[in-house]
């Protein structure tokens, strides 16, 4: 059921099919973010329509809320959220490990204290003395990571929880996704090298239990993604790219590249270097437009980013070339502008997307960014991602015809 094959190569550069049980992907392709089982304000019908092949849920998000049973018991995601179409999740840990640790509210001084720690008793002597104290600690957030699992606080309501490679694995089961991640710890790029090394050994033996994990669950109905750590240093990558094809991983996800844009660079190049061609690649959280190219060009085959759902509901629309959007602009334009108050034309006059070519005004949309209207998010939401659809379709049909520099000039500039 599962199969990839490249069609056609342009350097490194290749298209192809990405088969699995729900549905065939055109490769290179976008990958919307659906964090709670949802794409923010549209509906499967939307993403249908706007040729959305492949969606990448959150499996920390909706592990806490609704949780897995609920999910299972309404026939895993697919029928959860009514779409029929091909899903990957992600293993939980990059959520666990920023959400859980609060990484982003200062708490991630609390994740370097214990994440060298090895001795699970120390752990969970801590968390025990903590719940024993009836634990609702209000500000702080916690989490500790040890070899063996994780432990964290969750973000919504402050019980504790502990994850390990086997229990994204389980979860992962009964979410049910096509494709689903192994468990990796996701460093920042603030660790050290020291640091950085330690963690992607201990990235690798979670790595290694996942799928153990995993091939006993199997059930065929879903694939499982090895990921490729090891921050911005050469020889780490090329161990782990390494690990990642020598184990029995159906595909390769390059995590931890968003550092700068020169240092993913050289991430991709060294990544590439170690790939067999053989397994499809996709890359984590990363997809503005010319990180798109930026991994096309190494081979990447796949990218999933939030960025043009998350920028639509303030009001930025994504511009092709055919609407003038060029590197300078960013690809974009705030429709929340005062300019806008009274443009009547389309969002892109030379879009076609249903939003655009059901007449939705600058001037309109304008208004409803204003009012906080949802039909607003809705109606940028929609745009945004058929920009990137039809980013993706030109890519693809560039590669087949040998042109993929004409397609990147097109848009880079
Ligand atoms: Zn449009």
């Amino acid at each position: 059921m599962f199969q990839f094959n490249v069609s056609h190569f342009q350097g490194k550069a290749r298209t192809g099919r990405l088969s699995t049980p729900h549905g065939e992907i055109l490769t290179p392709a976008f990958v919307p973010v659906g964090t709670q089982a949802t794409v923010k304000s549209i509906r499967p019908r939307d993403l249908l329509e706007i040729k959305s092949q492949l969606l990448i849920c959150n499996t920390y998000h909706l592990y806490l809320r609704p949780g897995v049973d609920v999910i299972s018991n309404a026939g895993g995601l697919h029928g959860f959220m009514n779409w029929k179409g091909p899903i990957m999740t992600d293993s939980g840990g990059f959520q666990v490990l920023s959400l859980g640790a609060g990484i982003e509210h200062g708490v991630g001084k609390t994740v370097k204290l214990f994440a060298d720690s090895t001795d699970d008793s120390r752990v969970e002597a801590l968390v025990d003395m903590k719940k024993s104290r009836g634990e609702i600690i209000t500000k702080e957030k916690f989490c500790f990571v040890s070899d063996e699992r994780i432990i964290f606080k969750s973000h919504l309501d402050g019980t504790f929880h502990e994850w390990t490679p086997e229990k994204s694995m389980e979860i992962q089961s009964k979410l049910g996704a096509d494709i689903v991640f192994a468990l990796d710890e996701c460093t920042s790029p603030l660790h050290n090298r020291e640091y950085t090394e330690k963690s992607l050994h201990r990235s690798h033996a979670w790595e290694e239990r996942s799928i153990v994990k995993f091939r006993k669950l199997h059930n065929k109905a879903q694939e499982i993604y090895g990921i490729v750590q090891g921050g911005p240093y050469e020889d780490l990558r090329t161990e782990s790219t390494k690990f990642v094809e020598s184990h029995d991983f159906f595909g390769v996800g390059i995590g931890g590249a968003l550092v700068n844009k020169t240092v993913m660079e050289d991430i991709l190049d060294w990544v590439s270097k170690g790939l067999s061609g053989k397994k499809p690649v996709h890359l984590l959280g990363i997809g503005g437009i010319d990180d798109i190219f930026a991994g096309v060009e190494k081979g990447v085959d796949s990218f999933d980013c939030a960025d043009p759902t998350r920028i639509a509901r303030r009001g930025d629309i994504l511009l092709s070339p055919d609407d003038g959007g060029t590197r300078k602009n960013r690809w974009r334009a705030n429709i929340a502008v005062a300019e806008f108050r009274d443009d009547l034309t389309p969002l892109g006059i030379n879009c076609g997307c249903p939003s655009c070519s059901e007449g939705f005004s600058k001037s309109y949309v304008n208004h409803l960014m204003w009012s906080r209207e949802l039909t607003g998010y809705t109606l940028t939401t929609i745009h945004n991602l058929f920009v990137m659809e039809k980013l993706m379709a030109e890519i693809r049909e560039g590669i087949a015809e040998n042109k993929l520099e004409k397609v990147r000039e097109r848009w880079m500039g």
